[in-house]
């Protein structure tokens, strides 16, 4: 068993030299609220490394302005546009997915891990295995590879802080007493667009109402996973590994408010639960100060005028996805990096509208029938078998993907 997350020491210290940080997936949504904390202080903070996918004009003006030292895309193709737009400044520029690797292992005191899906695997693993500070936003890394990810932080001595909301409040509430005193440790769902509509209405929903998130506001994959509420099942697979929390103690409850974030059940009945404007800008300003904490421009959480706080158990029937990811987690091996594969395939299927949105857990649920039956899921050993894994089980669900929309368009 690794050592969970909420009990790491080798805090910052009390230096007042810069902290140098990277940002891994800096032009995605995660990667614009750091560069808005980073531009407001930039006497504590020096850039080192950038890297996003494919969109070098924002990711050379991102460069410029926050005056980093190297910045990579993913995408060879996109490497002209980027010297290009870096000409002049004496930014080192880069291309390939090895460039995104190499900015993850330049030297930073902090790497926000926040490339998006399973090809975030390897920059993020990177990055945990230089040591020290690694803020994760990329859960599908966790999902896919959790122990292996885990494990190698450990050996790092890496600290990890989570950046996704409901980690990072369990971890904050974790600080109010011993491992061994927690009982259960709980995240909340938002529910997303489609909470209160009927199976039926669910079935029939577009793409366009699937992107509309009433509370937060977030990159399309997340979006939609939020309305399929396989967000949550992402997220209760990530909190089992960072945590170390059998999957039967986290408990998830439907809170449309998104104002509690996550609580923590002591043994003697106490519950700390930590709240806040939805704002990721909190969440990435804990992790990058911590343990101290910086002032992040985010709305002042006025109880009187939310109101009402309300909470519900998750309705499995109606959102099918989260109970694939609870079974997924309990059997445990390979299951869940089928499952985060299948479902990355899924979502692309409905953004391009193959699949309807129905067919994204329905096409879940047949990818890892298949996978189990053909005996192709067991507990990745490498970062290269995990993404084996995954790379067999998106073939998996790309052939399933025909026989699965004719159910459910
Ligand atoms: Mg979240």
């Amino acid at each position: 068993m690794t050592a969970p997350v909420g009990y790491a020491k080798n805090g910052r210290g009390e230096a007042a030299e810069p902290r140098t940080v990277s940002i891994l997936g800096a032009t995605g949504s995660i990667g614009a609220s750091t560069a808005d904390l980073l531009r407001r202080r930039p006497e504590a903070y020096r850039v080192e490394a950038l890297c996003s996918n494919r969109n070098a004009d924002a990711l050379a003006r991102l460069a410029r302005d926050l005056g980093a030292r190297f910045a990579a895309v993913a995408d060879p193709t996109a490497y002209r546009a980027l010297k290009q737009g870096l000409s002049g400044s004496g930014i080192e520029a880069a291309a390939g997915a090895d460039s995104v690797v190499e900015a993850a292992q330049r030297p930073a005191d902090w790497v926000m891990a926040a490339i998006a899906g399973a090809t975030g695997l390897a920059p993020t693993l990177a990055a945990v295995e230089r040591g020290g500070t690694v803020a994760v936003a990329n859960k599908e890394c966790l999902v896919c590879a959790g122990m292996l990810f885990m494990s190698r932080a450990a050996q790092a001595g890496t600290t990890v802080l989570p950046v996704d909301s409901e980690h990072n409040a369990v971890f904050q509430a974790l600080a109010a007493g011993r491992r061994e005193d927690v009982k259960r440790i709980m995240i909340t769902a938002s529910g997303g667009p489609f909470r209160t509509w009927s199976k039926d209405q669910i079935r029939a929903a577009t793409v366009e109402q699937a992107l509309r998130h009433p509370n937060w506001s977030m990159g399309p994959k997340v979006t939609i996973d939020s309305a399929t509420l396989m967000n949550k099942g992402l997220e209760l697979i990530e909190a089992h590994h960072l945590f170390a929390m059998d999957h039967d103690a986290i408990g998830i409850l439907v809170h449309a408010q998104s104002i509690v974030h996550g609580l923590v059940e002591y043994i003697d009945g106490s519950v700390v639960a930590l709240m806040g404007s939805p704002d990721m800008r909190t969440p990435i300003a804990h992790c990058l100060a911590w343990p101290e904490r910086i002032e992040a421009p985010v709305k002042s959480l006025d109880l009187a005028e939310v109101g009402t706080l309300s909470f519900e158990a998750p309705d499995l029937e109606r959102f099918p996805a989260l109970k694939l990811a609870r079974e997924a987690l309990a059997a445990g091996n390979g299951a869940p990096t089928v499952l985060n594969a299948a479902n990355e395939i899924a979502v692309a299927e409905f953004i391009d509208r193959r699949l309807g949105f129905a067919g994204i857990p329905a096409l879940v649920e047949a990818t890892l029938n298949e996978a189990a039956r053909r005996g192709a899921m067991h507990e990745p050993s490498s970062v290269d078998d995990a993404i084996a894994i995954d790379h067999t089980a998106r073939r998996l669900a790309q052939s399933l993907v025909p026989e699965i929309a004719a159910k459910t368009l």
